[in-house]
């Protein structure tokens, strides 16, 4: 069984960390193939079930917990419920690629428990909670209850940080990819 290494990459929702993986994942030398997660919530704006996530309903969802797929699962938000399915990793080390997860604080270190010798855990942190709520509303994808409850959890979350094997702050986007770029490249290695 072919078997690569995983990247987790975790932060509070709205830190960039969905720019800055779809940006290692067009750099093909690093040969990343991205965890498609599985979620009960509705599919945002462009988003493609099977691209993006597997869009199931709450009841599928709950199913497939009780049927033992998931690698992990979590209810990041009241009755939004997002996990990896366990068969996710294996189709892309199967392609012959490493996995990089966009997840929430909580499964990311769950995967790190599960594999500690083959993931490499990054953090990104937003300038500040201020900051944050700003581009949250730029995004204009979410209501304001929505956005609300997005940055309560994030002051949780970024408590986890040092809990992580690096972090980044997203400052300054380029700078930002960049970072991760040779974090990864050098953990591939
Ligand atoms: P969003 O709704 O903005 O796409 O994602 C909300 C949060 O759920 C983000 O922090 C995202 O990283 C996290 N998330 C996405 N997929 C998973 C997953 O498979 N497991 C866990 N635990 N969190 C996930």
């Amino acid at each position: 069984m072919k078997q690569g290494k995983l990247i987790v990459f975790s932060a509070p929702s709205g830190s960039g960390k969905t720019t800055i993986i779809q940006y290692l994942l067009a750099q093909q030398e690093l040969e990343l193939g991205f965890s498609i997660s599985a979620t009960s919530r509705e599919p945002r704006g462009k988003e493609l079930d099977g691209k993006d996530y597997y869009f199931l309903s709450l009841r599928e969802f709950k199913d497939k917990i009780k049927q033992n797929e998931f690698l992990e699962w979590e209810e990041v938000y009241r009755d939004n419920f997002y996990g990896t399915l366990k068969t996710e990793i294996q189709r892309i080390w199967n392609t012959g690629k490493h996995v990089i997860f966009d997840i929430d604080v909580v499964g990311g270190l769950d995967i790190k428990k599960t594999y500690p010798d083959k993931t490499l855990a990054v953090f990104i942190k937003p300038p500040s909670i201020e900051e944050l709520k700003i581009r949250l509303k730029k995004r204009q994808t979410e209501s304001e209850d929505k956005i609300n409850m997005r940055v309560a959890k994030a002051s949780t979350e970024m408590a986890t940080a040092p809990q992580f094997d690096a972090i980044i702050i997203n400052e300054d986007l380029d700078m930002a990819k960049a970072e991760a770029y040779q974090l990864v490249k050098k953990y591939l290695k």
